[in-house]
């Protein structure tokens, strides 16, 4: 690893500052689980930073908070672990906290940060379908000031977000929950641990009565970017939550998506990972929200 010079500001704008004045030569660092191994491993063709600008001693990025007018705060620097174990998010968002219980292992969850895992942009990232399907705004900090993104629209490829050298993701926003609203993520791997999507699948529905009022179907590690299925949520809205409209709805999320073949998984296997599991997830809601 090539050698840098260590920033640690205590405060948000000193922070922005240090972002502003060292340009490309530096680099936010959070809990480290993805930047650190990507220095390590890639020193040679990584535009390895001069400048490593520690973000854990800033307050201003940490904190989970929720209100009933405005919704959830998630603090861009607040760990897996805490987000797996917040009642507040669990009791309303309840595939927020299934993503982040399966970021790697405790002492990854320990480490690894929601902002971390939007801004190392993976396709695969596990917080990101559930966060899609709740449709949160990632709130940037910049010398601009202050601006909010849809995630749809912060993350532009793999390894690649809106943000401008020195800018930051201080938070993300959830809004409230609508009323009767249920959610569940999760994600097939070859391994049961320590492995990374090979398809992820969050999905949201309000049922009101016999019908989907609104349905969000969020898909990881099938596409360049975590991204909705929109053609599958209008598949289900208006229906009645019955096998046979999910179905169809997992069948055209597995046509709509556009997943690669590579080491882990041809593109045939991941799109019948997706009907499976876009399948399974809409059962797992609306089985919840009977029982619940
Ligand atoms: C053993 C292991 C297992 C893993 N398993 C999983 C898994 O199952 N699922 C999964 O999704 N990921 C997994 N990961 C990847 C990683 O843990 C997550 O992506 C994690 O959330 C990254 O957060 P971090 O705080 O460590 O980010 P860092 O490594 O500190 O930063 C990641 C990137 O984001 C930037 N950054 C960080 N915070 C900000 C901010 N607030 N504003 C702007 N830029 C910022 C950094 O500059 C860097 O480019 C694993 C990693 C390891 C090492």
């Amino acid at each position: 690893m090539r050698a840098f010079e260590y920033h640690a500001p205590t405060s948000l704008n000193e922070a922005l500052s240090l972002l502003q004045e060292l340009g490309e030569a530096a680099r936010p660092l959070a809990g480290g689980t993805d930047l650190v191994v990507q220095m390590k491993e890639n020193a040679t063709k990584f535009a390895a930073p001069s400048h490593i600008v520690n973000l854990l001693r800033v307050p201003e990025l940490g904190g989970i908070e929720f209100s009933e007018s405005v919704g959830l705060r998630i603090g861009a620097g607040a760990t897996m672990a805490e987000v797996a174990e917040s009642l507040i998010i669990r009791e309303r968002y309840q595939a927020i906290v299934e993503g982040a219980a399966l970021v790697g292992s405790i002492q990854t969850m320990n480490m690894a940060t929601v902002g971390g895992n939007l801004c190392n942009a993976a396709p695969s990232a596990d917080i990101a379908p559930p966060l899609l399907a709740f449709e949160a705004e990632a709130v940037i900090v910049g010398p601009a000031g202050r601006r909010s993104l849809p995630l749809e629209e912060f993350f532009l490829g793999p390894g690649k977000t809106a943000l401008a050298v020195d800018e930051l993701v201080a938070e993300v926003r959830v809004p409230v929950p609508s009323a009767g609203i249920g959610s569940a993520y999760d994600r097939h791997t070859p391994r049961k641990q320590m492995d990374i999507a090979v398809v992820g699948v969050a999905a949201t529905l309000s049922i009101a009565g016999n019908r989907v009022e609104r349905a969000r179907v969020a898909l990881g590690a099938v596409a360049p970017t975590p991204v909705r299925a929109r053609r599958a949520e209008g598949a289900l809205e208006g229906q009645p939550p019955s096998d046979d409209v999910f179905a169809r709805a997992a069948e055209i999320a597995a046509m709509e998506c556009s997943p690669i073949a590579d080491v882990r998984a041809s593109a045939e296997f991941r799109r019948y990972i997706v009907r499976v599991m876009t399948m399974r997830m809409l059962r797992e809601v609306r089985d919840r929200a009977r029982s619940g």
